[in-house]
């Protein structure tokens, strides 16, 4: 079944007009991503609050990091870019898929213009983001994992 709007924002937040295109791109992304994996594609986190954002993270044991690209509003009162979805990815089917098809000469992640969280940072899922990490990779280091003692 095909990912919709409402799987990505299941509490039906209003969007400002930039976090509407992000969202809208996502479910492209989603969708165009098991046209091509053949995997079936569910959403494991979508949107977040700041409560459902913070229960995340106290789960993990961790301090939840001010921004992220699952929030719409950041923790520090800044908009968020609504720019992020993680796809569950128990037996990283999703994960092997993306690397086999990521080289220098041809990366589906250049492709769709998405951005991954390292796949050795999500166990049982994917991370992808529509706007670029600081770093700039199309692979990259979470921050909240990178900044972990
Ligand atoms: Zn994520």
């Amino acid at each position: 079944m095909a990912i919709t709007r409402a799987d990505l924002n299941p509490h039906g937040v209003p969007l400002t007009p930039v976090q509407e295109i992000n969202q809208e791109r996502l479910v492209y992304v989603a969708n165009e991503l098991e046209r091509r994996s053949g995997v079936p594609v569910r959403v494991s986190s979508p949107l977040r609050t700041a409560e459902e954002h913070k229960a995340i993270y106290k789960k993990l044991g961790r301090n939840p990091p001010k921004r992220s690209n699952h929030l719409f509003r950041n923790l520090d009162g800044s908009e968020g870019t609504a720019s992020a979805v993680d796809l569950v990815d128990r037996d990283d089917r999703l994960k092997k898929y993306i690397l086999a098809n990521h080289s220098a000469d041809k990366s589906i992640l250049v492709e769709l213009d998405i951005y991954i969280e390292d796949p050795s940072c999500t166990d049982t899922w994917l991370h992808v983001q529509t706007t670029a990490p600081a770093s700039g990779n199309r692979i990259f280091i979470p921050f909240a994992r990178a900044s972990k003692k």
